[in-house]
């Protein structure tokens, strides 16, 4: 497949910032996705009170539908109104506090401690910061990494991940010479290089 035409293209951390100024945020849902309903026995394969990462995570709703089965969430996200709006719109009451590893971050954690958003990118991210993880979902992540990048951000989730944890991916099928992206166009024989 010819994916030519999404290869070079780099979509800045000013332009996603500028997106959620705009309310340009057409990503975001209200709704709990559909897939991660079908799958969460997948994700969570018998096991309870999991570690589960939401990388890019946006102000994703399945942050609080997981947190409420018990489960702790961390999420990495640049915007940090996307982070604010989601514990606003959920009315949960956080505290922020600067990472003393990673220059400029802040982690926003709920009150109750389930929830903690890292206000930076990915890339400033490593286990030493956030542990390793039990489960990802990664929903508009993979999708919306700039395509040059994909190498580093699937080695850095491998990296995230302990032993006996499970990965939910979404991606999105289309002709990529219609549209730019993101979300990017990722074809299956890259999801098998980039993640075995
Ligand atoms: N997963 C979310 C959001 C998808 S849109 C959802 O399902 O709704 C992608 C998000 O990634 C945007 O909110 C954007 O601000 C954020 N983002 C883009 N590049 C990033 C990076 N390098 N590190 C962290 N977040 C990033």
């Amino acid at each position: 497949s010819d994916i030519g035409s999404q290869k070079e293209r780099v979509v800045t951390k000013e332009e996603w910032l500028q997106k959620w100024e705009m309310g340009n945020i057409g990503f975001h849902k209200e709704q709990v996705h559909p897939l991660l309903q079908k799958y969460l026995d997948v994700l969570l394969n018998g096991r309870s009170g999991l570690r589960i990462f939401f990388p890019l995570c946006g102000k994703a709703v399945e942050i609080k539908w997981l947190a409420d089965m018990g489960h702790s969430i961390v999420g990495v996200e640049v915007s940090e109104q996307a982070v604010k709006e989601f514990f606003s719109e959920h009315s949960l009451p956080y505290c922020e506090e600067p990472v003393p590893e990673i220059s400029g971050a802040k982690m926003f954690q709920s009150t109750s401690g389930n929830i903690s958003l890292y206000c930076c990118s990915i890339y400033d991210l490593s286990s030493s910061t956030v542990g390793k993880f039990d489960g990802v979902w990664d929903r508009g992540a993979l999708v919306a990494v700039n395509p040059c990048d994909r190498q580093r951000y699937a080695s850095l989730m491998i990296s995230l991940m302990e032993k006996n944890s499970s990965y939910l991916l979404v991606t999105v099928s289309y002709d990529p010479n219609k549209h730019k992206g993101p979300p990017f166009y990722v074809p299956e024989s890259e999801i098998q290089s980039l993640f075995g």
